[in-house]
């Protein structure tokens, strides 16, 4: 049985504002905290037990976990500066935003100093999953922790993956990031080539359709490139910042991450040309807008 009765959110952006959402809708009392005060605002008017504070320290001071969900490290470490002080003897850090293998290490050393109980547990599952709850948690760090904290990432997640000591989960969001960048500009570009060869855009989609050759995020991103329409699930230039992280990860590890480089330029393209905070598969103009200038 769990002891968790008060979560802090801090961030509540398009990930953090649902997941709060639902740890409030599973009986737990929440404070939010978010950089830009309306979006804390409107996740606190929409549902019961949830309130906004004033800040970071605010939102820890009382709280028996405290969930990190902001862009980086550098942004995490900001949010804790002001935070980590204010945690309560046994509380809980669920160190749950994309930071990386480096960040994750300092992060991890600053609970570390300060006498915290950290878990590093990203999350795979973008928006809508977040919205319903259904995310993917990549759980590491010690078992009691991990038991303490598991009916919160009940609330916010559909499957839970205990990873063993902290950095584990980091390490195993970096591999399933690959997987995902990777798929979404190999759509992207397979979708411009397609258009470039003179072909009807729907082909691609409508003939793997069904067949071991389909996707669902094929077809999911598929469509806003044929709408050119880019609402975020996942901002293009998060993915941008995550497939950096991977490439990182890899140099550290020796291992030579061609296919990461190359998503990364294709993606830093896009993003140069003002593509940003559209969804990731907006890196598709980085090949439409190639294909325009090869005219
Ligand atoms: P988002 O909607 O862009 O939210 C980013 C959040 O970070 C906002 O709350 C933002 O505050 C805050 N932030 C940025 N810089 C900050 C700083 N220096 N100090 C304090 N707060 C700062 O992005 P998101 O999609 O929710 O992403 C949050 C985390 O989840 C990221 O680590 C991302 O990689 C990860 N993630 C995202 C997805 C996805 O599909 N969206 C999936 C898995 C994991 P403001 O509102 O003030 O800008």
């Amino acid at each position: 049985m769990s002891d968790i009765k008060t979560v802090a959110v801090l961030g509540t952006g398009i990930m953090g504002g649902p997941m709060a959402r639902n740890i409030a809708e599973a009986g737990f009392d929440v404070r939010v905290w978010n950089r830009t005060a309306e979006k804390a605002r409107a996740v606190a008017e929409s549902a019961d037990s949830c309130e906004v504070a004033d800040g970071p320290a605010a939102a820890v001071a009382g709280a028996d976990a405290v969930v990190t969900m902001v862009l980086d490290g550098d942004a995490v470490q900001s949010v804790m500066n002001d935070a980590i002080e204010a945690f309560e003897s046994d509380a809980i850090w669920l160190q749950m935003s994309t930071v990386g293998i480096e960040a994750g290490e300092r992060l991890a050393a600053l609970a570390d100093e300060h006498g915290v109980s950290y878990l590093d547990a990203p999350v795979l599952g973008t928006k809508q999953p977040a919205e319903q709850g259904q995310l993917i948690v990549l759980a590491s760090g010690a078992d009691e922790a991990i038991g303490r904290a598991r009916p919160v990432f009940d609330a916010v997640g559909s499957k839970i993956v205990e990873l063993g000591e902290a950095g584990t989960g980091t390490r195993a969001k970096l591999v399933l990031n690959h997987w995902v960048m990777g798929l979404v500009e190999n759509i992207a570009e397979t979708m411009a080539l397609g258009e470039s060869l003179s072909l009807d855009p729907k082909l691609f989609l409508e003939t793997i359709e069904g067949g071991p050759l389909d996707s669902g995020y094929a077809q999911m991103k598929g469509k806003l490139v044929l709408e050119r329409d880019f609402p975020p699930s996942f901002p293009l230039s998060g993915a941008l910042k995550d497939t950096r992280l991977i490439i990182e990860a890899a140099e550290r590890h020796g291992f030579d991450a061609a296919l990461a480089r190359t998503v990364a330029a294709k993606m830093a393209a896009a993003v140069d040309s003002g593509h940003g905070d559209e969804d990731m598969i907006a890196t598709w103009y980085a090949s439409a807008e190639e294909r325009a200038a090869a005219r």
